[in-house]
């Protein structure tokens, strides 16, 4: 007979210990669920934040600033103080059956058969092999997440002088690390007319981290045998290329879901996001799994990652207790210039998404945008909102807008005019 690894039973497991998952964990238990079992394939639990040294933590969900490892190391303890269990080095590798997991840890195979599952798996930046850019493959080639842990979690040597490939937030955060690790940021290059991050950051970034930003722009080849030695850059517009010295090139923003295990396991997924599709109460399309945080919406603030933890777990009690079966629905789908909108499904006795916001990503930069929904022929709103819709970041979305569509007319259109 073949050897069955043994079988662990909680109410609740939760897949990833990141500002979600641990939000949630936290929630479940404060609102009475028994066994809530966190695994996270990583050393310790925090997610993304604990390798993101610098400050801008928490605001959203703890109303206060701090950094990212503290952030972390704070929400970690709170989970462990609720009573929830937390394993580390505990990574999914599938499923053994629709509600059953796989799982490797230092103590060996297992499996964990809960009675509801949550997925908070994350989300991670393409490398450069996923975005196609030619020429060699010497070292010195990074992620900002694969920099910022051999910065800061092994205090590794990155090189001296460096390009970093995109103008979000995280494109700073990235120069921020180089900067702390002795390598010159040289260089940033954004596809858009001007970096993606919000103005006052761009300038900030241009003035305290004096980095250059060359807009318009990107990567067309990656020069180095061994060592990286530079990079080719071409202008969009006039294709003129021109070769940038640097050691160290990293590629930055430019998300996608860590969603191997929804697409393995069969979960329908969003093929805008990329991550599962969700409805308001963040099922997916199986029956007693949840999911939440950037995997959703790739990527957000860990504030708002964390805040759909805590609107979760109301969620999953109720089908602990066999509440009702979701209704039907209707579909929520992006319209240009919008490449995605989270979530993307609305019935009509669910409650509203977390924060009450839809979530949408733009290409474009709108500086007024007038946001229009539309079902069928009829347009239910056309609303103008007071803050920009920039690429690079998430556009955010009062769900009021939704107010007068019909739950049996068919997809809704939301999109710009
Ligand atoms: C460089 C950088 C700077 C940032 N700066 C800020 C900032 O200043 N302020 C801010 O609010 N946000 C910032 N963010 C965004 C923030 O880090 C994310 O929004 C947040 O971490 C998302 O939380 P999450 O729980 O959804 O996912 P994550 O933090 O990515 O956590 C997912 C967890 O799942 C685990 N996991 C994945 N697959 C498995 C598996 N199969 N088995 C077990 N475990 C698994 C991973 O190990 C990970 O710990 C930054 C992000 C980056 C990359």
């Amino acid at each position: 007979m073949m050897h069955q690894p043994p079988l662990i039973t909680p109410d609740v497991l939760i897949i990833g210990g990141g500002p979600a998952g641990l939000t949630a964990a936290a929630e479940l238990r404060r609102l009475g669920v028994q066994h809530v079992l966190v695994v996270d394939r990583e050393e310790n639990a925090g997610g993304i934040p604990r390798h993101s040294d610098h400050t801008g933590y928490g605001l959203r969900d703890l109303h206060r600033v701090m950094t990212g490892p503290a952030y972390a190391r704070h929400l970690a303890a709170r989970a462990a103080d609720t009573g929830a269990e937390i394993r580390t080095r505990t990574m999914v590798t599938g499923w053994a059956d629709d509600t059953t997991v796989d799982v490797t840890s230092p103590d060996g195979r297992y499996r964990i058969r809960p009675r509801a599952l949550v997925l908070a798996t994350g989300a991670r930046e393409r490398p450069r092999t996923a975005r196609r850019v030619p020429g060699d493959r010497p070292h010195g080639v990074y992620t900002t997440g694969q920099l910022q842990n051999l910065v800061h979690l092994h205090h590794r040597p990155v090189g001296k002088r460096a390009v970093i490939v995109g103008g979000e937030l995280v494109s700073w955060s990235a120069a921020m690390t180089l900067r702390e690790a002795g390598c010159t940021p040289a260089l940033m290059v954004s596809q858009y007319p001007k970096a993606e991050s919000y103005g006052t950051f761009n300038a900030v970034g241009r003035t305290m981290l004096r980095v250059p930003v060359a807009t318009r722009s990107r990567v067309t080849r990656v020069i180095g045998k061994g060592r990286c030695q530079a990079v080719e850059i071409e202008h969009l517009d006039t294709g003129r290329r021109r070769t940038i010295d640097c050691d160290t090139v990293v590629f930055t923003g430019d998300w996608i879901p860590d969603h191997e295990l929804a697409r393995s396991g069969g979960i329908a997924l969003d093929e805008g996001t990329l991550g599962p599709l969700t409805d308001t109460a963040l099922r997916t399309s199986r029956p007693g799994v949840f999911a939440i945080g950037n995997m959703l919406h790739p990527v957000d603030t860990a504030d708002v990652a964390a805040l759909d933890g805590k609107h979760v777990a109301s969620q999953v009690i109720n089908y602990l207790h066999g509440r009702r079966q979701p209704s039907e629905g209707v579909r929520l789908l992006a319209d240009e210039p919008f490449r995605w909108i989270a979530p993307q499904i609305l019935r009509p006795d669910d409650p509203a998404p977390a924060r009450d916001r839809l979530l949408l990503w733009t290409d474009t930069f709108v500086r007024f945008p007038k946001v229009t929904v539309r079902q069928g022929e009829r347009i239910v709103t056309q609303r103008t909102l007071a803050w920009p819709a920039a690429p690079g970041r998430v556009f955010r979305v009062p769900t009021s807008v939704l107010d007068g569509v019909s739950h049996t007319a068919g997809p809704v259109r939301i999109g710009l005019t």
